[in-house]
């Protein structure tokens, strides 16, 4: 069911919503999302609001860098970060490790993406 979902950086200076349903929870071992834990869910980009601390975050590219990466400069976390998909359209893709409504073992990785090898 697509629920409107709060979630935050740790230390609480940047805030965001998103829309979804979080059936897809994605894991991925590039060297970015392994290193950082990160496990994503994507949604389109009216889907996803900052709500506190709108140009606070830190951009970070690497790779192609065709992905961005936004970071808490004050607690190092990453909430979220915006890319295009196969289809060439751009989503957000949210850290639901990030989210502060839910039940935190309750959301786990539903698939599995081989960044390491394919991005
Ligand atoms: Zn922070």
């Amino acid at each position: 069911m697509t629920a409107t979902h709060t979630g935050s950086c740790h230390c609480g200076a940047i805030a965001f919503e998103v829309e979804s349903d979080l059936k897809d929870v994605m894991e991925c071992n590039c060297s970015h999302c392994f290193r950082t834990g990160v496990w994503l869910t994507f949604v389109p980009t009216d889907k996803f609001r900052i709500t506190k601390g709108e140009g606070v975050a830190q951009e970070y590219l690497f790779n192609t860098r065709k992905i961005r990466h936004f970071i808490c400069p004050t607690c190092g976390v990453e909430t979220h970060g915006f890319g295009a998909g196969p289809d060439g359209v751009e989503n957000a893709a949210v850290n639901v490790r990030c989210l502060t409504d839910v039940e935190p073992f309750s959301v786990t990785p539903t698939m599995r993406f081989d960044g390491l090898h394919k991005l």
